[in-house]
């Protein structure tokens, strides 16, 4: 006998997800800081100290993110949307992160035999450590070293600007995570192609497969009409996206385009359509096999694209 969803179902079952989260936090949480402890104990390189320019604080954006993972596979595994209380979630577990691998520091840290918590409080502690660090300038740390002094403060306040980054890319990544449109959960993504299939391909895919590619063209014209910053067409892929509880699937064709002058890669979904599995592998081989044949003479697609 099956019983209907109650408000009091609900609260159980977002209780037991809040349980999990915390869980989830705070193992990825102490997993990290345990990880960085013993490299930096072993190999003497302390990643979540790391600052490229004395002001972009690499490493505690990597602890921040890494921190935030055990939170991030829970979410995807419970189906759960991000929202504004899971950031401050994440918030809360990379600022604790920071915390604990201070903290770890305390406890564990002996100068010339003796317990430095011994003798110092925690707090006192943290400003020996954040004032007196010194740090080397000029070429391979061989110039004159400074102590950190006031400065320290500015470093440990942009340590944990840097955390919470790293929080901020975790929670930007579920955000950015494919859903089924129709429940909402998320899809199981599965690439039909690892390379970005250039547009004369796809022009001769339209021009001779028998696979339905709906608007396809025309939706890529509508997202580079309003695409000024796109400079140059890499070409597009070809995702399916399938959803574990209603069966949904779509194939997602996705611009793939060079924005700067770097010539990085951006990624922009243009089209969706709904196929089946049977549809999604005759398409997964028809890419394969037109990718290796020549270009047609006679382009369907917009031409400036290329
Ligand atoms: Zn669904």
């Amino acid at each position: 006998m099956s019983t209907p969803p109650t408000a009091n179902g609900d609260q159980q079952r977002s209780t037991a997800n809040d349980f999990l989260f915390g869980l989830g936090g705070l193992t990825s949480s102490v997993g990290v800081v345990a990880l960085n402890w013993v490299v930096a104990n072993q190999l003497g390189f302390d990643a979540f100290s790391l600052f490229f320019w004395f002001v972009i604080p690499a490493g505690p954006l990597l602890a921040g993110a890494a921190s935030g993972l055990g939170l991030y596979f829970i979410a995807k595994a419970t189906h759960t949307r991000p929202s504004p209380i899971m950031l401050v979630q994440l918030l809360l577990i990379g600022g604790w992160t920071w915390f604990l691998y201070r903290y770890a520091t305390y406890r564990t840290l002996d100068i010339d035999g003796a317990a430095v918590n011994s003798a110092f409080t925690f707090p006192q502690f943290l400003d020996i450590l954040v004032t007196k660090s010194t740090y080397s300038f000029g070429r391979y740390g061989q110039g004159s070293s400074y102590e950190a002094g006031t400065w320290g403060y500015w470093r440990e306040g942009l340590s944990v600007l840097g955390v919470f980054a790293g929080s901020l890319v975790v929670f930007q990544a579920l955000k950015e995570s494919p859903t089924c449109q129709s429940c909402g959960r998320y899809a199981n993504v599965a690439e039909l192609q690892k390379e970005a299939i250039p547009l004369e391909r796809i022009d001769r895919l339209m021009q001779e497969d028998n696979w339905d590619f709906g608007n396809l063209g025309n939706a890529l014209q509508a997202v580079l009409d309003n695409s000024p910053a796109v400079r140059r067409v890499v070409g597009l892929t070809a995702a399916s996206h399938s959803c574990g509880e209603c069966l949904n699937i779509e194939v997602v064709w996705s611009l793939v385009a060079i924005t700067d002058d770097k010539g990085t890669h951006t990624s922009v979904p243009v089209y969706r359509i709904g196929a089946n599995n049977v549809m999604v592998q005759a398409l997964r081989r028809d890419i394969a096999a037109v990718i290796k044949r020549p270009a047609l003479t006679a382009p369907v697609l917009p031409p400036h694209a290329t």
